[in-house]
């Protein structure tokens, strides 16, 4: 029983089965639309892109979701080949005319001989006789099926929304102003960057947090309860003048070594990945715009030059602790005939998504063919995505993200900044080709 299922025919599931299917092993791919739909999805076609329909930057020197892009046509990925060819002008961004890019990615996987399509919802675990599936049913996976992964995984493993605080590059920080101290210096080190505010500086702060410009919930959004533990933090100021600073801000324990004294307010950073390039602000989930969010936290001192790897949020959102619950091939520890792939697992966009896909596609043909599992290296974009997810990242504030530079290995030696990004990005395709090379031979 070579037989692949796939659950979920969106990015991830599709380039799932064309890896499968192109390494010579059949496929089963259940997707629910149009029988059931989602709260975002339109039509029926696979790869519906539910909402921009820009893969962002195909500058593979200077970006690193570029960078994934060109890894992943190196890797004959279906979702880049009609990305491609369905393209419309977006200067240096990869924009599609989705509906000629899902029907194109419908009809290819329609006509592979090996692929077939079953229009059906798998509402609950597969069934004990399919021993090789990927569940690829993204964000908005349904009720019956997320109830069953909850059972396998446990209540705190699975969230129904990312309560996303922005993510910091730690050389971005102004370490004259803050500094590092875990509270009451409990721990082993001093694990939190702190960043201190006086009394006029939390007041500013705050009316700038009330009168920020904020996005609102969807409808369907807003019927899906969020625990206290993620209420965005402008709700909380809402709530009153001195919530913050008894809640996420609270300056308790904390001694600013430049004054020797408990600060106003403090808000602390904690790391994000194991190398210690990305910190994240701890309790800062919010509904702020984008553009609100970088004006405000800009006025905190010590993050007055602040880059983000990513800006806070709120969304309705189905994913699984992936560090904590898959292995490095991307299976379930708890039931490894279920592997998983696409926003599920936690990475966040549509390429992100396609390119776990792709991964979870040739790990299982792989198994399904005998054959050992070969991981990408990780100075790859591949390679720091599916590190990220299966260990960099730390199990306990584990929120989705989208590919960056911050994940990847650091350089070795003294490089210019400017000369960084194409620095990694060359380190990047070098490896990709002996690993490329070497799956492709073994095959
Ligand atoms: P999907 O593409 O959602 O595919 C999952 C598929 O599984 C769907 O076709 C669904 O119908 C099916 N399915 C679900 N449950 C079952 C079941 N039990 N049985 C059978 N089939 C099932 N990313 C970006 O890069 N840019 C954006 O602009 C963007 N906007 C987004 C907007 C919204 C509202 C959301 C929710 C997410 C957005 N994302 C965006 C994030 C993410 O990139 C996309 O959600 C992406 O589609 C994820 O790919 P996927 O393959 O994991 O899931």
């Amino acid at each position: 029983n070579t037989c692949v299922h796939i659950i979920g025919g969106g990015l991830a599931g599709s380039e799932a089965a064309w890896q499968i299917a192109e390494q010579g092993i059949s496929v089963i791919l259940h997707e629910m639309r149009p029988r059931r739909t989602t709260a975002a999805h339109h039509g029926e076609g696979l790869a519906e892109l539910v909402c921009s329909n820009s893969f962002r930057s195909d500058d593979a020197q200077n970006n690193a979701v570029g960078l994934l892009h060109e890894e992943m046509r190196r890797m004959n990925s279906l979702i880049m080949r009609c990305g491609d060819a369905t393209k419309v002008p977006a200067g240096s961004a990869l924009a599609v005319d989705r509906d000629h890019f899902s029907d194109m990615v419908s009809t290819i996987l329609k006509n592979h001989p090996l692929i077939e399509i079953e229009r059906d919802c798998i509402d609950e675990l597969p069934p004990a006789d399919w021993s090789n599936v990927i569940i690829a049913t993204g964000p908005l996976t349904s009720d019956g099926l997320s109830h069953a992964i909850l059972g396998l995984t446990g209540e705190d493993s699975l969230a129904f929304f990312d309560a996303i605080a922005p993510i910091v590059y730690k050389d971005s920080i102004n370490f004259d102003i803050a500094w590092f101290q875990s509270r009451y210096d409990k721990g082993e080190g001093a694990d939190y960057i702190n960043c201190p505010l006086d009394q006029a500086q939390y007041e500013a702060f705050i009316k700038a947090l009330l009168e920020g410009e904020k996005t609102s919930f969807k409808e369907w959004e807003a019927n899906t309860p969020y625990f206290e533990g993620c209420m965005p933090i402008e709700v909380m100021a809402e709530r009153g003048h001195e919530t913050l600073r008894f809640g996420p801000m609270k300056p308790v324990g904390l001694i600013d070594p430049r004054t020797g004294r408990q600060a106003h307010a403090v808000i602390q950073l904690r790391q994000d990945n194991k190398l210690g390039t990305l910190y994240n602000m701890v309790g800062f989930q919010t509904k702020l715009k984008y553009g609100a969010q970088t004006d405000i936290f800009r006025m905190i001192p010590g993050l007055e030059q602040a880059r983000f790897a990513r800006l806070g949020g709120l969304h309705r959102n189905t994913f699984i602790n992936a560090p904590k619950l898959l292995d490095q091939s991307l299976r379930l520890k708890a039931d490894p005939r279920l592997r998983f792939a696409g926003q599920i697992t936690g990475v966040e966009g549509y390429i992100e998504s396609a390119a776990i896909g792709l991964l979870a596609g040739r790990f299982a043909a792989a198994e399904a063919k005998g054959e050992s599992i070969s991981h990408p290296p990780m100075v790859t974009a591949f390679g720091a995505l599916l590190a990220h997810i299966t260990g960099g990242a730390h199990a306990e504030s584990f929120q989705p993200m989208n590919v960056n530079f911050g994940l990847f290995p650091p350089l070795e030696g003294r490089i210019r900044k400017k000369e960084r990004k194409p620095a990694m990005s060359e380190r990047a395709l070098l490896a990709l080709e002996q690993w490329r090379q070497s799956t492709d031979s073994a095959a």
